[in-house]
C-alpha cells in the first residue's frame, strides 16, 4: 500500500491491513460498509484521475459463487455496476443457463476502476486494488470462485499461462483454499462466438462443482 492510499484509509478512520512476506495475506479487519467506502474515496493508483464513479461488485453477499472479471468498461463506469453491457447480458444468460439468477452470485472486478480505452490492467494497478478484492472474497466465502478471462486468471493463479491451457481444472485459492474455476471472458466470447461451445462446458463444469459441494455440504 503505498503512502496515498494510507493517507486515504487513515483520514476514514479505516484500520490499515499489510500484505504478510509470504504468499498469505493477514486476515483484514473492514466491514463491508467499511471496505465500500474505502473503495469509493480511493486514490490509490491513477485510475482515479478517469473515473466517473467507482465500480464495487454486486450481487449476493452471502453468495455460493462469486464471478471475479478484470476491470470497468465504459457502461460499468457509466453505471457503477460491473458486467452491465453487451458482456454482461451474456454473463447473465449463462448464469440462467445453469440455474443461477444473476442476484444469486456476487459479481466483482480486479479494478475497480475503468482503465483507459479498456487497455489491460497494468501490475501496480492490480497490486494496489486487489486488497479489496481479497477482502470481498474473506466477507463472501465462497464455494465456488470462477475467474472470467486471462487477467482475472493470471491474477488469482499468480500465472501468465495461456487462458486455453487454464481451461478445464480446479484450482484452490489463498490460505481457504477455494475452488477455483476458469473460464473465458464473455467479451472475448462476443468477439470469438466459436468459442461460446467451450465456454458452455466450463459452465457445466461450474454447475458440477456447485452440485458436489452442496452434496458435500
Ligand atoms: Fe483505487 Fe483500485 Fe481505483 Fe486504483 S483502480 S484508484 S486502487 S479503487
Amino acid at each position: 500500500m503505498n503512502k496515498q492510499q494510507s493517507h486515504c484509509l487513515a483520514a476514514l478512520g479505516i484500520p490499515i491491513w499489510q500484505l504478510r512476506k509470504t504468499e498469505e495475506k493477514t486476515e483484514p479487519l473492514l466491514d463491508w460498509d467499511r471496505l465500500q467506502q474505502a473503495v469509493t474515496h480511493c486514490t490509490a493508483c491513477s485510475l482515479h484521475h478517469g473515473r466517473t464513479q467507482t465500480v464495487f461488485g454486486v450481487g449476493n453477499r452471502q453468495a455460493d459463487l462469486m464471478i471475479i472479471g478484470e476491470a470497468p468498461g465504459f457502461y460499468e463506469d457509466q453505471q457503477g455496476e460491473p458486467f452491465v453491457g453487451r458482456a454482461g447480458q451474456l454473463l447473465t444468460a449463462m448464469l440462467k443457463a445453469i440455474q443461477r439468477e444473476r442476484s444469486q452470485v456476487y459479481i466483482a472486478n480486479i479494478l475497480k476502476c475503468r482503465p483507459p480505452q479498456n487497455r489491460d490492467p497494468q501490475p501496480e494497478e492490480v497490486a494496489q486494488c486487489t486488497p479489496f478484492l481479497d477482502r470481498q472474497i474473506a466477507l463472501i466465502q465462497p464455494k465456488l470462485l470462477v475467474a472470467v478471462g486471462r487477467i482475472a486468471a493470471h491474477y488469482l493463479l499468480n500465472t501468465k499461462q495461456a487462458l486455453s491451457q487454464l481451461r478445464g481444472h480446479i484450482y484452490h485459492y489463498g490460505h481457504k483454499k477455494i475452488p477455483l474455476i476458469i473460464t473465458y471472458h464473455p467479451a472475448y466470447l462476443l468477439r470469438n462466438p466459436r468459442d461460446k461451445a467451450q465456454a458452455w462446458q466450463d459452465w457445466l463444469f461450474v454447475k458440477g462443482q456447485l452440485l458436489a459441494s452442496d452434496v458435500v455440504a
